[in-house]
């Protein structure tokens, strides 16, 4: 697989129509933006086409509309903040390829930004018609993707419409796979991936692709419980996959195979109940007593996994520790951001939870590299080929 994707500094852009996808799914509260992140990230690369003599057209989706026109998901707040950011207006188009958007963006001067309204307000943009991306190709001599957070989705507007234009990425999705890509192709090490959350069957593609790759892996979180299960420990009311466990035997075995130092929780808090608020204690791995259930990882875990990450060369860190979310089993998420930031490797941080506990803890600046995209960093992590890059020129 090759990360090596031209962007939008190796073609000339210079008096062209620019088809940009980004990904302007931002968070809505009775209309207003509650974070505009997403709409910042995106600012380098459309800055990038406007000073340097583009033409350009921005798309993206928002939310789940289901392939129907619906003003809830309408990309009108993103239209106006893009305004006050850029500095200069830009208009929202009243849909995604029909006739008076066709005419808006072939009015649409160099230097000047528009933007297409929802692209799941049409059912084929999910469907990846290929007769929908051509309409929406039409408009535009150049694509460029820099909606990483959708580029694992084959859709008509994160991969079709390269079927009809040149298509490169823009500086998101460059340091995505540039940052990414070198971890799993030519890591500085020790290379240390930490995983939890919930679910070992949405992580198990990951797994199974780092184990080739590490030096350790760091298991924590829900995940954890399967594998103690799979060990002959008792996890009481513990979360637990009983299909995987025979998976989590094969990949304990794998990695030892390959002399890849596998950690696991030593300690945990535990809980009575899943609530908030339940009776809480800590007690080692192999003494989880019955009736209760493990919350987050303990002290001498934190340490374990701490001094595990000292020195490191490269850390990929996707899902929290416990449930964060909670504040008395949110200590081993914090132990772990905390770790990261202060390891001095090149780290990487998935998107989702894990992100967000970095962002809350004031430790993003101390990281290389926060991903954008939740799926889509997990994806990539997995080692599978994500359409929305796949379909970009190579270098
Ligand atoms: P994921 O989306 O797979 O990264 O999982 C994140 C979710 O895992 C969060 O909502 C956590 O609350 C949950 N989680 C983490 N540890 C545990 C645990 N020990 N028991 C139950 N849920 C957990």
């Amino acid at each position: 697989m090759t990360y090596n994707k031209k962007t939008i500094e190796d073609i000339n852009v210079s008096g062209k129509k620019v088809l940009v996808r980004c990904d302007f799914n931002v968070p809505l509260k009775d209309g207003v933006i509650t974070s505009d992140k997403r709409i910042v990230e995106a600012l380098p690369t459309i800055k990038y086409l406007l000073d340097n003599g583009a033409a350009v057209i921005l798309c993206s989706h928002m939310g789940k509309p289901k392939g129907e026109a619906n003003p809830k998901f309408s990309l009108a707040p993103v239209a106006a903040r893009l305004t006050e950011l850029l500095g200069q207006n830009v208009a929202l188009a009243p849909d995604t390829i029909g006739a008076e958007t066709k005419a808006m963006a072939a009015a649409l001067k160099s230097g000047e930004a528009l933007l297409l309204e929802n692209t799941r307000f049409d059912k084929r943009e999910e469907k990846n018609d290929p007769e929908f991306a051509k309409e929406l190709a039409s408009m535009a001599e150049i694509f460029v993707n820099d909606a990483f957070g959708a580029a694992h989705r084959a859709h008509a507007s994160t991969a079709g419409v390269a079927d009809y234009l040149p298509a490169v990425c823009g500086y998101l999705i460059q340091k995505e796979i540039g940052v990414m890509g070198k971890a799993l192709e030519d890591p500085a090490r020790p290379f240390v991936a930490i995983l939890g959350g919930a679910k070992v069957s949405d992580k198990i593609g990951v797994i199974n692709n780092l184990i080739e790759k590490v030096d350790t892996l760091i298991i924590g979180g829900g995940m954890a419980y399967t594998f103690f299960k799979a060990q002959g420990y008792s996890i009481g009311t513990s979360i637990c996959e009983d299909d995987k466990i025979e998976l989590a035997r094969e990949m304990l075995k794998k990695a030892a195979d390959k002399g890849v130092k596998f950690l696991l929780p030593i300690d945990n808090i535990i809980g009575k109940e899943y609530d908030e608020n339940t009776e809480f204690s800590t007690v080692d791995s192999d003494s989880i007593p019955d009736g209760w259930m493990g919350l987050d990882v303990g002290p001498k875990t934190q340490k374990l996994f701490s001094d595990a990450l000292v020195g490191a060369g490269t850390v990929v860190w996707n899902g929290p520790m416990g449930v964060s979310e909670w504040k008395n089993f949110a200590a081993g998420t914090e132990a772990v951001a905390k770790a990261v930031a202060e390891s001095g490797a090149v780290s990487i941080i998935g998107g989702g939870d894990s992100a967000a506990a970095v962002e809350k803890l004031g430790y993003a600046a101390k990281m290389t590299h926060v991903s954008t995209g939740g799926g889509a960093s997990l994806e990539f992590l997995e080692g599978l080929e994500l359409p929305g890059i796949a379909c970009l020129q190579n270098k």
